[in-house]
């Protein structure tokens, strides 16, 4: 990828920059060649991946060299995108929101620093990926569980910082969060929570300190560089036993939420269930080609058939109680008594004893295999995130659902999306499937994500993550009081960040310097 500078830098500032890096990280950690930047561009963009063309990619070793390069990005100006693994894919992967930002990888930092059994926690750089930390607990015999997303290729810190989720009772990943170091734009460094005070005991144990509680305000934000991350972690259940069902059809989807919302609400189930639809498990198999090749999206029809052969519903309906067996089997009476009043259907149930293995638990084990689905469409294939949150009842969810699969008709793309249920509310995600190659698809989906963001914000919803090409969008969806956010924002932003070098645009956040580069 040919070089794109940052705004306002010429050339040979640049280099003097790159220089510098050098002097702090060596040579073999700055990364500028063509073939570098291509590596850090969005690998799934929907068609417009030049757009955030990262200028190159400096990769520090410890804090204090993180503090030295952004102190540099200020002497030069040099805009940096931080990123743990870079493997944000559907959002916008590894490459800035801007483009001619450097990329500050973070990768090469991947100690984990301390894991208290006692007390449920870790303490983690930002290069610890889910595999890394799997790996770690189940050498260790450590019996504590992680919370992973569906596909776990990334890092623990990326993800609890965009808000990324996994399915066990601490599925939240953002919500376990307990202190963290963070570089600030001006290289100064800071713990938050109770880890500011310098003999702490306390800082992966109490969240808040004393004052403002600080740990969420640098999650989806641009405010620092997160160089280290205390997360809770669940510790291994006794047992755990699962209820999984397939609703046959597109509507059940409606009744369920109903079902389970009080029941997630008042702690008799206390994961995140997903519901999903099935063509998930087929398009993760099979190429779409296998099944239909005439124009427009799958019709019906043939989705009936192929779900038939699979012996699949409409939806699939995975549920998991976690703790004691005796808890567990009282748990999953009163589930099974609110299902029946729906669905004659019985529940499949698993069993989990602590000692089997853990593969079959319902804890979290990272995998990989979910990103399969991008090769339903053929050619080099991608996917998109299009993800609102929405109250957790049946009338918001179907309506959502019926108008997100009617817009997907409309321009040829196959519906593809899941519920999450949370206590309150349900993360709606709806991907996007791709051929990367095909020109009019890609511009298709791009010009559909903007009219979901639309139609979305009609209705009072908004999303809950976003990729890099449409955070603005989003962002302007937050409109009470002439954008009061916004200016609150930004106002923050320009007070830590004045020469507006960590992560212009991100979260629609831009530092003043950069203003005029807002969508
Ligand atoms: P992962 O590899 O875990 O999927 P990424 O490394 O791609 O996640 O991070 C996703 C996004 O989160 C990045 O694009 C960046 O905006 C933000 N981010 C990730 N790590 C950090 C960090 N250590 N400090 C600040 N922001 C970060």
């Amino acid at each position: 990828m040919p070089l794109v500078l940052p705004p306002n830098v010429n050339e040979k500032t640049f280099q003097k920059a790159l220089d510098a890096f050098a002097g702090v990280v060596g040579r073999q950690w700055v990364l500028a060649t063509d073939e570098d930047r291509y590596t850090y561009m969005d690998i799934y963009a929907p068609g417009d991946a030049e757009t955030h063309t990262p200028s190159a990619a400096v990769g520090p070793a410890s804090a204090e060299e993180v503090q030295a390069i952004v102190r540099l990005a200020n002497e030069y100006k040099i805009p940096l995108w931080p990123i743990s693994r870079g493997k944000n894919l559907g959002y916008g992967a590894a490459a800035p929101e801007m483009s001619g930002t450097v990329v500050l990888d973070l990768g090469r930092m991947k100690r984990i620093i301390e894991v208290n059994e006692r007390y449920g926690y870790c303490l983690i750089e930002p290069g610890v990926g889910f595999f890394d930390l799997f790996a770690y607990l189940q050498d260790n015999k450590i019996p504590l569980c992680m919370s992973v997303p569906a596909n776990a290729w990334g890092s623990v810190v990326g993800n609890a910082l965009e808000r990324g989720y996994g399915y066990t009772p601490y599925g939240e990943n953002t919500k376990n969060i307990c202190g963290m170091e963070i570089v600030l734009p001006n290289g100064d460094m800071v713990h938050t929570g109770t880890g500011a005070m310098a003999n702490t005991k306390c800082w992966q144990l109490f969240k808040y300190g004393f004052g403002p509680s600080w740990d969420q305000v640098f999650a989806q934000s641009n405010y620092g560089v997160v160089t280290k991350m205390g997360m809770w972690l669940m510790p291994e259940p006794e047992a755990t036993l699962g209820l999984r069902m397939q609703l046959r059809e597109p509507d059940d989807v409606g009744w369920a939420v109903d079902a389970l919302q009080p029941l997630r609400m008042n702690g008799v189930l206390q994961q995140n269930p997903s519901i999903g639809n099935s063509l998930r498990v087929v398009a993760s198999q099979t190429p779409r080609s296998q099944w239909y090749d005439g124009d427009g999206a799958l019709p019906d029809d043939v989705l009936r058939t192929i779900l038939d052969k699979y012996n699949l519903g409409w939806w699939g309906l995975d549920l998991r109680l976690y703790g004691y067996d005796e808890v567990n089997e009282a748990h999953a009476k009163i589930i099974k008594a609110a299902f029946a009043k729906h669905t004659k259907q019985e529940f499949e149930v698993v069993k989990w004893h602590r000692g089997e293995p853990i593969q079959n638990s319902g804890a979290g084990v990272p995998a990989t295999n979910a990103l399969q689905i991008i090769n339903w469409r053929g050619g080099r294939g991608g996917h998109l995130g299009f993800s609102p949150v929405l109250p957790a009842n049946s009338g918001d969810v179907l309506r959502q659902f019926h108008s997100t699969k009617k817009r997907y008709e409309e321009i040829g793309v196959d519906y593809y999306g899941s519920f999450t249920l949370f206590e309150r509310y349900t993360t709606n995600v709806n991907m996007m499937v791709y051929d990367r190659d095909d020109k009019q698809m890609t511009k298709r989906v791009r010009d559909l994500f903007k009219v979901l963001v639309a139609d979305a914000a009609k209705e009072g919803y908004s999303e809950y993550r976003t990729h890099i090409s449409f955070m603005d969008d989003v962002a302007l969806s937050f409109d009470y009081n002439n954008h009061a956010l916004r200016r609150l924002n930004e106002t923050v932003k320009d007070a830590l960040d004045p020469n507006g070098i960590l992560a212009p645009g991100k979260q629609g956040i831009w530092p003043k310097a950069y203003r005029g580069s807002r969508a």
